[in-house]
Parts: structure tokens; sequence; C-alpha cells
């Protein structure tokens, strides 16, 4: 059977060009590039070639990017380290409906003694920016808010609330995991200070990512060891990963308004196609707003869990908004965060698309899917017949 994948938002497949370019830094290509000698320093110009097509997607300079191991050091390095650099100040201001790579370290801090707000969003997944406004104060040392909602792929107005939060003289960082590769980014007309991206989501390998930093923004290293990234990032650099993430920065650079524009199609018909087939579904998210891959949508009275177990029957690869996952059988913070009723947050899916999807593969879904709905309502304990 074959796989249907609609789960880019958790992973992405490494596109083959980008494997190509990594394949000969294992086994040939494969010194160190602290070495002094000259096979580490062809390995060192590969890392600078990486630094500079992942400064291209962004529009920064190369010096502004530093490798690491992912989305999630990425962010615990922006934020812990804004506070060891600023230590007299003890506020964090972030949003309610981040990544756990953001939220969980906020809360650490806050049961260390740091004053941590979490901003609200209203029933489209939105910020209050005035609460944002008002939440700024003097002992406020770093605000952090993502630039696109993993779940639901709502987008939030970040160039907006990078000019005001820099305006009052605080730093900013977006986690900027979900956005990157999907939507395009100009950072040299932004005020974001910080920024967190992950090579395992626009189709470079799991396990490397990157940070741009603001030239001038004061920032503490977070890992400590080796003088690697002009100190700023101690440990061997992951070569093969970071070249494989300028790779795929290259290819996403040079082909970002023509994916977006397939992606979105075939996002639009299998969203619309569900929501009119099936009763009692309803978009979760601002529709306006949003990055053109993702689609959350939930169906009343039935277990996401449920319906992603008929899909995979099928090959169909999706997620659900309910964490029943990982163990919990609380649904999606970001759900009831916007107050989705729960019994509309259990039932949710979550369809993520990248470039390698068809319109075969969104036709073969819309057909499963009425039929998958119908069934587990009829099983439901919670229609009435
Ligand atoms: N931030 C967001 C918004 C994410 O979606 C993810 C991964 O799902 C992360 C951070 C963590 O990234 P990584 O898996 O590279 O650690």
């Amino acid at each position: 059977m074959k796989t249907i994948y609609f789960d880019n938002n958790a992973t992405t497949k490494v596109a083959e060009e980008v494997l190509k370019e990594m394949k000969p830094l294992f086994c040939e290509l494969y010194g160190n590039p602290s070495s002094m000698h000259t096979f580490g320093g062809q390995i060192g110009r590969k890392i600078r070639k990486a630094r500079e097509q992942v400064a291209g997607l962004l529009g920064c300079e190369p010096t502004e990017i530093i490798f690491t191991s992912g989305g999630t050091e990425s962010d615990n390095t922006a934020i812990n380290g804004t506070l060891t650099a600023y230590p007299n100040k003890r506020k964090i201001i972030t949003s309610c409906v981040e990544h756990p790579a953001v939220l969980s370290v906020c809360r650490e801090l806050g049961s260390h003694g740091y004053t941590v707000v979490e901003l609200k969003v209203d029933k489209q997944g939105r910020l209050d920016i005035t609460e944002l406004e008002e939440q700024i104060d003097d002992d406020t040392a770093l605000v952090t808010i993502m630039y696109a909602n993993n779940e639901t792929g709502v987008v939030f107005p970040i160039d907006k609330i990078a000019e005001l939060v820099t305006n009052r003289g605080v730093v900013f960082h977006t986690d900027a995991v979900q956005a990157v590769g999907k939507i395009p980014l100009n950072l040299s007309k932004s005020n974001i200070d910080l920024l967190s991206l992950s090579g395992h989501k626009l189709h470079a390998p799991k396990g490397v990512g990157a940070m741009y930093v603001r030239k001038g923004t004061r920032l503490s290293p977070f890992m400590l060891g080796g003088h690697q990234e002009a100190g700023r990032r101690a440990g061997t650099e992951n070569v093969p990963g970071i070249v494989g993430l300028g790779k795929a920065c290259e290819l996403a650079a040079k082909n970002i308004k023509e994916e977006n524009e397939k992606v979105k199609h075939l996002r639009d018909k299998l969203e619309n196609t569900i929501l009119q087939q099936c009763p009692d579904s309803m978009l979760n998210g601002d529709k306006e707003n949003r990055l053109p891959n993702t689609s959350n949508i939930s169906f009343e009275f039935i277990e996401g869990e449920a319906i992603l177990l008929m899909l995979d029957k099928y090959g169909i690869c999706a997620s659900s908004g309910s964490a029943c996952t990982s163990g919990s059988l609380e649904p999606s913070h970001v759900l009831r965060a916007m107050g989705v009723p729960f019994t509309a947050a259990h039932g949710s899916i979550r369809f993520s698309l990248s470039r390698y999807n068809t319109e075969e593969e969104v036709d073969y879904t819309i057909e499963k899917m009425p039929p998958i709905i119908n069934r587990l309502r009829e099983l439901s304990p919670f229609v009435s017949t």
C-alpha cells in the first residue's frame, strides 16, 4: 500500500537534492572543520556555503546564523541565552499557543522566580496585540512569540509585533520552525532579534537547525565547550546536517512561490471538500492568515484518534490535535486556548501537506473521509440516532 503523507508539520521527507549534497560528507569529506589541515579546511568551506544559503533564504547576513541541533535547541538558546544576558530583568512574555519547546521552558523559568505572561488568543487563534503592549514593562527581558502555529497553521503578524516590542527596548524572539521554507521571510526588513528554525520541517534531515541572531543582539551561549560557531554554540558541527540544511534553504528560496501555490491549491481542495461533505465539521484557525499547507478540522462527537486509525488503514498519515499520542487524554492546548468545545477539540485532525503531495492523493483522501466520519458517528455514544 502506498503511503500518503499529510503530516509534514511533524516532519518532512529529505529532498533527493539535499541527500545528494550530504552523502560525500560521511565517508569522503569527513574531516573536522576545526582542524588545521587542508582536509578540515575543505569542510569549513562547506559550512560557510551552508551559512550563506540559510542567510539567503532569510534575507540576513551569514554571520547572523548559528547552527544548532534543531528547533528545540534554538528555542531554548534564545530564551535562556537572553535571560542570562539580561540578569536584572525577570519577566518573559509569550503566547499560550506556543510549541512546548518554548512554553515548557518559560513555565520552568516561571517556577524559578521569573514572571511569565502567556498571552491569550481569540476563537480564530489570533493574538491580542493590545494585551501585549500593556504587558511590556521595564522588567521585561524577552518577548517570544511563534511565527506560525504548528497545529492550526495560523500566522501571527510577526513583523508588526517585532517592531512594537523592539521599539520598547525589549528583545524579540520568534519560533519560526513552521514558517521557514513555507512562507517568504525577509529579516533585512524586520525588527526580529532572534529566530529559530529546524531542518526537518523543510526537507532537510532531523537533528539540525539554526538560529538567526541579529547583529548586536546580546545573547549568552547556551552550549559551552569548544569555540565552534565563533564561540556562540559549542560542539563539533553536524556537518552533513548543516550542508543538507543549506541545500534545503537554497531550494526553498528558489521555489517557494510556485510551491506555495501548488500546496495551497491541494490543501484548499482537500479542506473545502471535507468541510462540505462531512456534517458537523469545522475549520480551526484564522482562515486568511494561515500557512498554505496546513488544515486543522474538527469533527464533532468523534475521537481524532479513531479517525487517524481508520485513515491509517488506507495508508493516509495525518495527525490529531489531541495529545493522546503523547500519553495524555487532554485535547490540544492550542485548540482549548481558542475555546474550541471539548467535543470538537477531541475530534480534530491536522492535515499538513508538502510539495511532494499530488492531486491523486488528495482525491483519494477526499473519497475516504466521508464514509469514515459517517461510520464513526454511527458508533459514537454522543450522537443520538
Ligand atoms: N517549534 C515548533 C513550532 C515546532 O513545530 C517544532 C517541532 O514540531 C519545534 C519547535 C521543535 O523542533 P525540533 O523538532 O527541530 O526540535
